[in-house]
């Protein structure tokens, strides 16, 4: 999970700082490290570990002059944890300076990083993203950016959303099956990448359209025009977008993501009914399907719990401990709304369990009569190869325990999820374009050592 943004602007010394302004939306996509490659009179690169804030500062945007900008937000899936690994990478080789942001992961990124290696390239990092650095340079070579883009598309496996800078091109591309978003928007002045809208809108710009599956959006010499690379007769758009990744202003393939989650909390509120005195987001991911299951259900929307802003999401952060800690340090218990009142909880997922247990035993402690719990969207039962930190079964407590089991995990006295059926009528994409791997284990591609259900085989 990461952002990207890319972006052309006529004024040099306003380029960097539409950059920064989007990345800075973006944050929710990754917290790790940050930075922005420009093209101007030379090529620059600048990026650091931490908040998109504290990477940068004024002088340093000052320094970063140039009409053409990528950028890029980390979270990592691929790679560890460092400086190295942040992005865009940069690569100079004979087909000029490349520069690469990558949202997505490669399924075969080991194979193709042997195979590169054994030809001779030699790897600073350890991310996957690499991989394509040093295979678009040598397509570049011999090909226009539409071909080589073709050719590097018959390469990877996975999910691969783009921004690259091309000596003074910007160019957007998104994999034929789209699982990662993209988007474009006009500007006053130039144009915009971003991987959600509300970076656009961050920055006074307006949305043109979602980047399609396959398609790649080419900005040159302050025109803009979107080429068709490949076709694909599926798709699919990672469904977690919608149910949790996403800020709810985004607007992703044609879908408000506020509109979905308030529907995702419609459907909840009809399949699973609960007798309670108030309903109660888990702050912030669950607040828009709480809202839509207060107005479905006329029970009346109170905040049980409040939440410390300053401290970063407890999904996104790496590592199991600075994760336990962070729900400490971010979480606080409404005891007045809460006292001998029966609270319904509403959360976009459980991936571990072990948030969703501490959240329930605060909100006991504080008082509560009873605490329920009502999740928007269906269990998750298999790892995410795309993209998503949700790399092992045995971190996904959906994996191996039954409803009624995970109930008793986190100490709640009723439990039930929105059913798959009720989260595609939500989101109102056509299932077979959507990726929902994580929920039904029917992974679009094939993984190695993941039975491909499509195809009825262990790849
Ligand atoms: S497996 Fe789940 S999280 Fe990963 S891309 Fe598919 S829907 Fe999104």
């Amino acid at each position: 999970m990461c952002g990207i943004v890319g972006v052309y602007c006529d004024d040099d010394s306003f380029t960097s700082r539409i950059a920064y302004y989007a990345l800075f939306s973006l944050q929710h996509r990754g917290q790790e490290s940050a930075g922005i490659s420009i093209s101007g009179e030379d090529f620059k690169v600048y990026k650091g570990m931490g908040l998109v804030n504290e990477v940068f500062d004024d002088k340093t945007l000052s320094r970063l002059r140039g009409n053409s900008a990528i950028g890029h937000v980390r979270y990592s899936t691929t790679g560890e944890s460092k400086l190295e690994n942040a992005q865009p990478l940069f690569v100079k080789s004979k087909s000029g300076s490349i520069s690469v942001a990558h949202n997505g992961n490669l399924v075969n990124y080991r194979e193709l990083r042997r195979e590169l290696e054994s030809d001779g390239r030699v790897f600073l990092t350890d991310s996957d993203t690499e991989v394509i650095a040093h295979l678009l340079s040598s397509y570049l070579l011999k090909n226009e950016i539409e071909e080589a883009l073709a050719l590097l598309t018959e390469k990877l496996c996975g999910s691969f959303t783009l921004a690259l800078l091309l000596n003074h091109m910007v160019v957007g591309y998104r994999d034929p099956m789209g699982f990662k978003p993209l988007c474009v928007g006009k500007l006053e002045n130039g144009y915009i990448l971003a991987s959600e809208s509300c970076a656009i809108d961050s920055v006074g710009g307006e949305l043109v359209r979602d980047v399609k599956p396959g398609e790649a959006v080419i900005i040159e010499d302050g025109e803009l025009r979107f080429e068709r690379i490949a076709e694909s007769n599926q798709k699919a758009i990672c469904v977690f977008e919608y149910i949790y990744f996403a800020r709810p202003d985004s607007i992703i393939d044609g879908r408000s993501v506020y509109s979905v989650r308030f529907d995702i909390g419609r459907t909840l509120a009809k399949e699973n009914p609960v007798e309670v005195d108030i309903i109660s987001p888990v702050p912030d991911s669950g607040t828009t399907s709480s809202i839509g299951y207060a107005y479905e259900s006329g029970i009346p929307y109170i905040e049980a719990l409040i939440k410390n802003r300053y401290v970063g999401r407890t999904f996104i952060m790496p590592g199991q401990r600075s994760r336990e800690l962070s729900v400490q340090l971010k979480m606080n218990a409404l005891k007045e709304n809460v006292r001998g009142r029966k609270v319904l909880l509403i959360d976009d997922s459980i991936v571990r369990g072990t948030t969703s247990r501490r959240i329930v035993d605060l909100v006991r402690k504080a008082g509560a009569k009873e605490v329920h719990f009502r999740v928007g969207s269906p269990p998750i039962i298999s790892p995410c190869y795309f993209g998503i930190d949700m790399s092992t079964r045995e971190e996904l407590i959906a994996s191996s325990k039954t409803v009624e089991d995970i109930r008793k995990a986190i100490n709640a006295d009723s439990l039930a999820y929105l059913s798959l059926k009720g989260l595609i009528k939500s989101v109102r994409i056509d299932e077979e374009d959507l990726c929902l791997a994580c929920l039904t284990s029917d992974y679009p591609v094939e993984v190695p050592g993941e039975i491909c259900l499509r195809c009825s085989a262990r790849a």
